[in-house]
């Protein structure tokens, strides 16, 4: 007997009929004599219906707020799973994040797991049920219900099958398995890639050792195994590539240039837990009081408080004004022995000269270089990217 995490993305559950497929595939590994703890997301299209609709009443709604209303999402989601399993004679609870025992610090709509204690999700599986848990969110030691950013359902399946022990962890999706790029954009394509899944979600399965697999629910097609890399590490492997859309870059012109000004900004944008990730500081220029261009990026969510945290600053750091750029997207190639070869990134930029593709931004590390460029050129350049190294 063995015990199964599976995690049902939005598009498994996007309406009954999904979830009655969703509660026939556990009827199955349930009538094999497996133990199954099931994580489900919000119905497809329930979170960004909820965030519009918050920001129908307010452009910038209170954190702890959006979390106690995007958490209903889930909760639906896990009353109409069980329903469907009782349904087929099954028994089965649904559990609230909390419920499961998933504790998690107080930073609201990102909030990282502390702990998981999930006393009850044994309880129930030796009562022989199945039992649901609501993905994406938790609580706090204080009750405070939170939620850990945009595609946590995949982080509360990984979290969940390390503190259960669990021999398998699945990832039910809407495609076949993880590719070298999004079959949607780079269609036919096999092997590893990214951004199917949340990537704290694979830090954190990497951290902790859990081996996943990423499957369809909509067919029974083997998906992908995903596991830590043991292959010749000298070698320069590009996995994937990816495009990231949900950045904005926000430019500070004129920034006086003395010591102490960038933490000055970057600390103030990290106490307000905005999540900064490339950032590009200019030379020099001007006459008179040395003056520099700042540009870096948000979460595109985050840009609104980003300019709040920033003009909350003008008096301080002292800079000429504030340039907002939603249009963008972060194409970034994976793999591992990127530093070991320089050729690499030269590859990909002319990749993308070609391409007529404008480089605003570069950043490089060990398993990643990412540039920024406009959004309306992203698929194009994803493709030529992809073409260069994987085609
Ligand atoms: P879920 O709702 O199941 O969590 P997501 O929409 O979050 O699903 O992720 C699945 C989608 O990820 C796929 O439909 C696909 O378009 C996209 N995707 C992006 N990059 C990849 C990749 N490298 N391999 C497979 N799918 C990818
Ligand atoms: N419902 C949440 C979201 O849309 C979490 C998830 O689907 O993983 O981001
Ligand atoms: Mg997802």
């Amino acid at each position: 007997m063995a015990l199964i995490v599976q995690k049902y993305g939005g598009t498994s559950v996007g309406n009954t009929d999904r979830i009655k497929n969703v509660a026939a595939r556990v009827a199955k590994y349930r009538a094999q004599g497996d133990q199954i703890v099931v994580v489900v997301s919000a119905m497809s299209g329930v979170t960004d219906n909820l965030i519009k609709l918050a920001k129908e009443i307010m452009p910038l709604p209170s954190e702890r707020e959006m979390d106690v209303l995007l958490a209903t999402g889930e909760q639906t989601t896990i009353a109409l799973t069980a329903i469907a399993l009782h349904s087929l004679g099954l028994q089965a609870v649904s559990l609230t994040g909390a419920q499961a025992g998933i504790l998690t610090d107080g930073v609201h709509t990102k909030a990282k797991i502390q702990n998981i204690t999930p006393k009850q999700v044994h309880k129930l599986l030796d009562e022989g049920n199945v039992v649901i848990v609501a993905g994406f969110q938790g609580e706090t030691p204080e009750g405070q219900i939170t939620t850990l950013g945009r595609g946590g359902s995949d982080l509360t399946a990984i979290a969940l099958a390390a503190a259960l022990k669990a021999d398998l962890c699945q990832i039910y999706t809407d495609v076949d398995g993880v590719y070298t790029a999004d079959p949607r954009i780079v269609p036919a394509l096999a092997s590893s890639g990214a951004k199917v899944m949340q990537s704290r979600s694979v830090e954190f399965a990497k951290k902790f050792g859990v081996v996943f697999e990423v499957r369809s629910s909509l067919n029974d097609n083997p998906g992908t195994i995903v596991k830590e890399e043991t292959a010749n590490m000298e070698d320069v492997v590009i996995r994937g590539v990816s495009l990231d859309k949900n950045q904005a870059k926000v430019t500070l012109v004129g920034v006086h240039d003395r010591p102490g000004v960038a933490a000055r900004i970057f600390k103030a944008l990290g106490d307000a837990t905005v999540n900064v990730d490339m950032i590009v500081q200019n030379v020099s220029h001007g006459t008179g009081t040395p003056a520099t261009d700042i540009s870096f990026t948000v979460d595109k969510p985050d840009l609104l408080k980003a300019r709040k945290v920033i003009d909350g600053l003008t008096g301080e750091v002292g800079f000429g004004e504030i340039i907002a750029k939603e249009k963008i997207g972060k194409l970034s190639i994976v793999g591992v022995g990127m530093k070991s070869h320089s050729g690499v990134a030269a590859k990909m930029f002319e990749s993308l000269a070609k391409e007529g593709v404008n480089i605003d931004m570069i950043s490089t590390s060990e398993i990643k270089i990412s540039v920024v460029i406009d959004l309306d050129k992203g698929e194009s350049a994803m493709k030529a990217v992809h073409a260069a190294f994987l085609g």
